[in-house]
């Protein structure tokens, strides 16, 4: 099952799928579930809803498709091309990498450049740099050719990354969020028998506002909706454990409450049915898990839960240390255990 699991991911997490742009990482799902599920369509939207089972009850199982990523905004003069960001992006964390430029003629590689060491004033070396004052060179050396290779104004940017296996079962890569949601929900779906229809889906822009979310959350009125996603695993140096309690390697997280940091506003507080129901699967399959209540981010449920007259929701995540950087750090067991727990939802009867 891991060996199967790896690959599933590493294909993933090496795809590139922007917020707006998730067409190679749509096409891979596709492949993989072709032939598994009763159903699959795509909506107006890229959204991928895949079907399986039967019956009047429905339960819905979302992962994104999307990554955080960049989007090209002004190429200059000289051939170097600023960009603004799509999604949560520490800054300092751009400088020095390499990235895709998705334009007209294909994909274009460049590296995001900044100003060397040695000739940085003092006070220059100990300011954080700033997305703004950033800028990508693709070797062109003029706007002039820049447009000859095929790249314009609103062209998205991924970051190019090689994925990677760790000692102790460990992985690392980036886009883990949410692929790694991905990976679990098509493994679920392919081995599940489900008790009622299952519906794995597959969204889009969930960065940039759980987008994808909002529109199948409404096109499937599920009885229940589950998001799966990653989230903060704390057990590395520079962390206290209050601030990011779950750990990787722990078992998958079951969501306890999530939204805006210091007031949890614009999240879920999840069904407290639904939750249990979690819990109780976990505790039947023997499956460890981990619970969390989460300052400072949300999923795809806080949209599907406000669809229609409101779909009753919880969250499972997979735990991952460096979230939103493009070098996140996931444990395989963990990825497993989470497939092994969406498994066991899609063959348990609803709870509602
Ligand atoms: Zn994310």
């Amino acid at each position: 099952m891991a060996d199967e699991l790896v690959g599933i991911l590493k294909k993933l997490s090496e795809a590139h799928g922007p917020p707006g742009f998730e067409e190679e990482v749509a096409e891979i799902i596709e492949s993989e579930l072709k032939g598994f599920v009763d159903e699959i369509r795509r909506d107006s939207l890229g959204n991928i809803i895949a079907c399986k089972g039967s019956g009047e009850k429905s339960l819905m199982i979302a992962a994104h498709m999307d990554e955080i990523a960049l989007i090209v905004k002004h190429i200059d003069d000289k051939g170097f091309i600023r960009f603004a960001k799509l999604g949560g992006i520490w800054d300092q964390l751009l400088v020095s990498q390499q990235v895709v430029i998705h334009g007209s003629k294909g994909r274009i590689r460049g590296v995001i450049g900044s100003k060397a060491v040695h000739v940085m004033k003092e006070d220059e070396r100990k300011q954080l740099l700033t997305y703004d004052k950033m800028f990508i060179d693709v070797g062109a050396r003029s706007a002039d050719e820049v447009r000859e290779m095929g790249i314009k104004v609103g062209d998205f940017i991924t970051i190019d990354k090689k994925f990677l296996e760790l000692a102790g079962g460990l992985v690392a890569g980036k886009a883990f969020d949410d692929r790694a949601g991905c990976t679990a929900l098509i493994h679920a779906v392919k081995k599940a028998e489900p008790k009622c229809r299952v519906y794995a889906v597959f969204t889009i822009q969930e960065e940039v506002g759980l987008r994808g979310a909002t529109v199948t959350g409404y096109a499937v009125k599920p009885t229940v909706g589950i998001a799966v996603d990653t989230t903060i695993a704390g057990d590395h140096p520079n962390m206290e454990a209050h601030e990011a309690p779950v750990r990787v390697g722990e078992g998958p997280v079951i969501m306890a409450a999530d939204g805006r940091r210091e007031s949890l506003s614009g999240g879920l507080i999840p069904n407290p049915k639904v939750k249990q129901w979690i819990i109780e699967t976990a505790e039947k399959r023997r499956i460890p898990f981990q619970l969390e209540v989460l300052e400072g981010g949300t999923t795809d449920a806080t949209a599907i839960q406000l669809s229609r007259e409101g779909v009753p929701c919880g969250v499972i995540a997979v735990p991952t240390r460096y979230v939103h950087t493009f070098q996140e750090v996931l444990s395989l067991q963990d990825l497993e255990r989470l497939a092994e727990l969406l498994k066991g939802l899609m063959e348990e009867e609803l709870p509602i």
